[in-house]
């Protein structure tokens, strides 16, 4: 079988939501007083927006290979993105073979080393790399999740990230996922507070449902190690996530040491490549790594991320990601369960998580996803015509 080469590599940029999902209009849940590591100033407290959160917008890559096929895919990453993709990365795709995924690889990240590694590099690596799989699935005709070994279960099961997990038990998630909404800097009050909403939704759920906090890099080990123990002891917490910024591995090794038996700590979002994972896993950070296939360096190197979990007994859930996950998460063990987004504002529905951009993207029925729902070729959606792409810098 003679394979295609890629003819033409094209970088757009697109507002509101998709997969820059924290570009959201007022009043979304996903921007009402969340702490973060900026809420020590009051001015930036109320919206993670007023910092800048969603200033990278959407970043789509479509390449498109000799024989038509057009691969696409999106995150977060925008008009840097773009630039990365036209002015640098595009030299190595065009004229390779669609198989060579991990060749394309090892060449766009080394020749960014210099000002690359993690971030707004690695983001966009991630997005031609997602686009390579999916161009090369489509070209094979067959989804990815089949390049990636096939399903290892005959359905995924997902708990649900929003502010209201009373809501996503009626709907059949296993647990949700609360956003943490008073830092350190509200001092002990906040941390009541914290632990008041905590105890509220326990109350709300009952016993055996799962309930999990998100603090968004927003804590310190002091402070992380007292709402731990005290959600723990009183509200049966089952997971802390991101409590510390991803650069603190000494911070996270104590945290874990520190919170009491049988709880979580889990992290990753903000880490990137094989490397950022073996650190966390070295140095014993955490109990569920947490990449996002958009951010960490693409499938290609979720695969190796994945691996060196699962040689650890560790379980590896990637964070949000919506298709780009579905397709990986279906394949391994050590992948026993999904995240999904309330992208709703007020989370009281299910909607698709990169909605507008995506077209055909599955959600979870009753908080489960059948692997036929995955079955389509690529990842199985198209990318929306009527989102009004923008090409900053086009050849
Ligand atoms: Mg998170």
């Amino acid at each position: 079988m003679s394979m295609p080469t890629i003819r033409h590599v094209r970088a757009f940029t697109v507002r509101g939501g998709g997969a820059d999902y924290h570009d959201q209009a007022a009043g979304h849940w996903i921007d009402d007083h969340i702490a973060t590591p900026m809420s020590k100033y009051p001015e930036y407290r109320e919206s993670r927006q007023s910092f800048g959160l969603n200033v990278l917008g959407t970043l789509v890559v479509e390449i498109e290979a000799s024989d038509g096929t057009v691969g696409f895919s999106v995150t977060t990453g925008g008009e840097i993105g773009c630039w990365i993709v036209e002015k640098h990365l595009a030299r190595f795709l065009e004229g390779a073979k669609v198989t060579d995924i991990e060749k394309l690889w090892d060449q766009m990240y080394n020749a960014t080393l210099f000002y690359g590694r993690k971030g707004i590099v690695l983001n966009t690596i991630s997005g031609v790399d997602l686009a390579l799989w999916d161009l090369l699935a489509k070209v094979r005709k067959e989804p990815v999740h089949a390049l990636l070994g096939g399903p290892v279960r005959d359905e995924l099961s997902f708990y649900a990230t929003g502010a209201r997990p009373d809501l996503a038990k009626e709907m059949g998630f296993i647990g949700g996922k609360m956003p943490l909404h008073h830092s350190p800097a509200e001092r002990e009050a906040g941390l009541r507070k914290n632990l008041d909403m905590l105890a509220d939704m326990r109350s709300k759920v009952g016993d055996d449902f799962w309930l999990m906090l998100d603090c968004w890099m927003s804590l310190d080990v002091e402070y992380a190690t007292r709402l731990a123990t005290a959600a723990r002891n009183e509200s049966g917490l089952k997971w802390i996530e991101e409590a510390l910024p991803p650069d603190d591995y000494w911070g996270y090794a104590e945290l874990r040491r520190n919170v009491p038996r049988g709880m979580l700590v889990t992290t990753g979002e903000h880490e990137a490549t094989r490397w950022g994972f073996r650190l966390l896993l070295e140095m014993e950070c955490c109990d569920i790594l947490q990449p996002d296939v958009g951010w960490c360096g693409g499938i290609t190197e979720l695969i190796k991320i994945s691996s060196m979990a699962d040689a650890r007994g560790k379980l590896m859930v990637p964070h949000g990601s919506s298709v780009y996950s579905y397709h990986f998460v279906i394949t391994r063990h050590n992948s026993p369960f999904a995240e999904f987004l309330m992208m709703s504002p007020k989370a009281d529905e299910v909607v698709p998580m990169f909605n507008p951009q995506l077209l055909d993207e599955p959600v979870p029925v009753n908080g489960r996803m059948k692997a036929s729902a995955l079955d389509a070729p690529g990842f199985g959606v198209r990318l929306n015509p009527d989102i009004g792409l923008h090409r900053p810098y086009p050849r």
